[in-house]
């Protein structure tokens, strides 16, 4: 356990600066006397523009150093680099190859009060985890593909027996800890691949089989990308721990969000052996940005994510205690119907975040 911890903060681009902003607030509320201390870095597209750099050295090397790193969102598009892709989110890839944070950890959970679009489908609870491969796959050939004469684009997809061995362990640790699946109580890892297309998917599919063998206590099964989003708006409630490749995982986790009422609920955790990144599953959402509606929800239950990640890490109750209170100051609030208005609601991101730290202060 420490005295306190250091959290690298960087607020980003569109609607990050405002849901982060108000989280730091929460986190102030849920843990007083400064057991978090927080430090601010630029990086995104805005600070792209303003000086040359998307991602300055030294806001790399102060993550990289921090206990935690908390991040809002980052991009603006068209915002481009020499090679046409975006380079605000320079910010996120660096950090998941340069810290290695090869588990990005993607809970879907529908909240009582929270009216998804599934309502009279069998989705009365759904509750999984996408378990994306966070630093291979297609994502690996960020940054050196080839474009030949203008005529043919080439991206590399990389799947090697490290990462995939150790991306799917997870899973099965992951899916221990949890009640199993909604539907029938069972821990249950699905294998989300594309094994009868492509050889790299077969070979994750093998790898996943050999895995699983370790884990006789939870049921292995796997399923084809595209079959998967029919399932996961047909029967939510079969899933309890889902594991991909990196741009399988980025996609089928938006489609996820939107099952539980958009992609403003949707946390996400960034882990590897030393760091983790804590940001929403939402990017930038420049088209509502300045004002001042973006929905905190899954930046608030990011920071909680990291909450418990630091308390397990350190044996620190105190984070335990925080990361509960302000999941729970979540639970009633949606229970409440407070919401902003991509969810119906007329409250303002700052009036619910101040509602949210009236709870945990109450607590
Ligand atoms: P990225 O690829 O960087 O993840 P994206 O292209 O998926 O970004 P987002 O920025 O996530 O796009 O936004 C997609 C849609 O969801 C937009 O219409 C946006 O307004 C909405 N959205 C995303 N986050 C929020 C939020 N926190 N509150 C309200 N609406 C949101």
């Amino acid at each position: 356990m420490k005295d306190h911890y250091d959290i690298a903060v960087v607020h980003g681009d569109g609607i990050g600066p405002e849901i982060c902003l108000t989280t730091l607030d929460l986190l102030n509320a849920a843990l007083p006397g400064a057991v978090l201390t927080f430090s601010e870095y630029p990086a995104g597209a805005e600070h792209f523009l303003k000086t040359g750099e998307s991602l300055p050295q030294a806001t790399y090397d102060a993550c990289k150093a921090a206990d935690a790193i908390l991040h809002g969102a980052a991009g603006i598009p068209g915002v481009v680099g020499p090679d046409g892709t975006e380079v605000g989110v320079d910010f996120t890839l660096k950090l998941r190859f340069g810290l290695d944070l090869y588990a990005n950890i993607r809970p879907i959970r529908l909240f009582d009060g929270v009216t998804g679009p599934l309502r009279g489908k069998q989705a009365e609870k759904i509750d999984y985890i996408v378990l994306r491969e966070n630093s291979e796959g297609l994502y690996a050939a960020r940054g050196a593909g080839s474009l030949l004469r203008s005529e043919v684009a080439v991206d590399t997809l990389v799947q090697t027996r490290h990462g995939i061995e150790r991306i799917v362990r997870k899973a099965f640790e992951l899916a221990r800890l949890t009640d199993g699946a909604p539907s029938d109580g069972i821990r249950r890892v699905t294998c989300c691949d594309k094994a009868n297309v492509l050889r790299s998917y077969a070979f994750f599919r093998a790898v996943f089989d050999e895995v699983a063998k370790d884990y006789p206590d939870i049921e292995a099964e796997h399923v084809i990308v595209d079959a998967m989003t029919m399932h996961m708006v047909m029967r939510p409630n079969h899933y309890n721990v889902v594991v991909t490749e990196n741009m399988f995982g980025d996609i089928l986790s938006d489609l996820a969000a939107a099952t539980i009422g958009g992609l403003g609920l949707a946390p996400s955790a960034e882990v590897g052996a030393q760091n983790g990144l804590f940001q929403p599953s939402h990017g930038s959402a420049p088209d509502i940005a300045g004002q001042g509606i973006a929905n905190p929800y899954g930046m608030v239950l990011s920071a909680a994510a990291m909450l418990d990640w630091l308390a397990q890490r350190h044996g620190d109750a105190r984070l335990l205690r925080a990361a509960d209170q302000i999941k729970q100051a979540c639970t009633q609030a949606m229970q409440e119907g407070c919401f902003t208005p991509d969810l119906g609601g007329r409250l303002k991101t700052t009036e619910l975040a101040q509602i949210l730290i009236d709870k945990v202060k109450a607590m």
